[in-house]
């Protein structure tokens, strides 16, 4: 039984944990993205709305200048009614008159029909802005738990770096070097039992004078497959035995 072999057994259960721990706290929850899209969203919806209803605006304010105008001319026309002595004249500034009246109803009836839509978009605007400040609320809760999750994560990494640290200190340099480099390659897996001849690191079959050897175990051995330091696991994790199915 080689010791480092032991500690890097041990050493890798901590990497494998920490790892787990990162990736964790890598993972933006679902509810935290839905809110973080809701809002966002929500605020173009608004953005449009905002813009559209600016745009109704302008628009009203053009039509209701336009009709000032209008009734500007309608009192001209007024006044030059009762000025007017040849009928011919009289009757041109009469129809004049007439095309003016129509414009200008048409005009407010078209600004009393913007008065409405500007309302609606208005109420719209309203609601929009109301459920998004409910998601942002949301978002800003969901936020603040998946912190509050990392934070505890992060406590029990620190615990497991500082395990790990211990038994790394107990390392040979050379084999820790080694088995670092190869876990970084390896998703996080530097080190593999084998058992039954098989590669608990790539799940390959490894030849069977090798498999020999490593039972031996008087030096460090790696996988050919996946190049992964390997160990006979029946003699270091004996423990972990395949459990046989309890017969009925
Ligand atoms: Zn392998």
């Amino acid at each position: 039984m080689q010791e480092d072999i032991a500690r890097l057994i041990e050493l890798q259960k901590y990497d494998l944990e920490i790892l787990r721990l990162e990736r964790a706290m890598a993972e933006i929850p679902q509810s935290l993205q839905k809110a973080k899209k809701d809002s966002e969203i929500l605020a173009e919806k608004l953005g449009i709305l905002q813009k559209s209803l600016e745009e109704k605006e302008k628009q009203k304010r053009l039509f209701e200048e336009e009709l000032q105008e209008e009734q500007k001319r309608l009192k001209q026309t007024q006044a030059r009614l009762t000025q007017i002595r040849g009928s011919r004249e009289y009757q041109v500034l009469l129809k004049e008159l007439e095309e003016t009246k129509k414009t200008i109803k048409q005009k407010e009836d078209e600004i009393l029909k913007m008065m409405e839509e500007i309302e609606a978009l208005q109420k719209e605007k309203e609601r929009i802005e109301k459920e998004l400040e409910e998601t942002q609320k949301i978002f800003e809760e969901e936020k603040q738990r998946f912190e509050e999750y990392c934070r505890a994560l992060e406590e029990e990494k620190k615990r497991f770096e500082e395990k790990r640290m211990q038994i790394a200190s107990r390392i040979s340099t050379q084999i820790l070097k080694k088995y670092e480099l190869i876990a970084k390659k390896k998703g996080g897996i530097g080190i593999a039992g084998v058992k039954a001849g098989i590669c608990e690191g790539c799940y390959m079959a490894i030849p069977p004078q090798l498999y020999n050897e490593l039972q031996k175990d008087n030096r460090y051995y790696e996988c050919p497959h996946c190049k992964r330091l390997i160990y006979f696991k029946d003699k270091y994790q004996p423990e972990e035995k395949e459990q046989t199915p309890e017969k009925a």
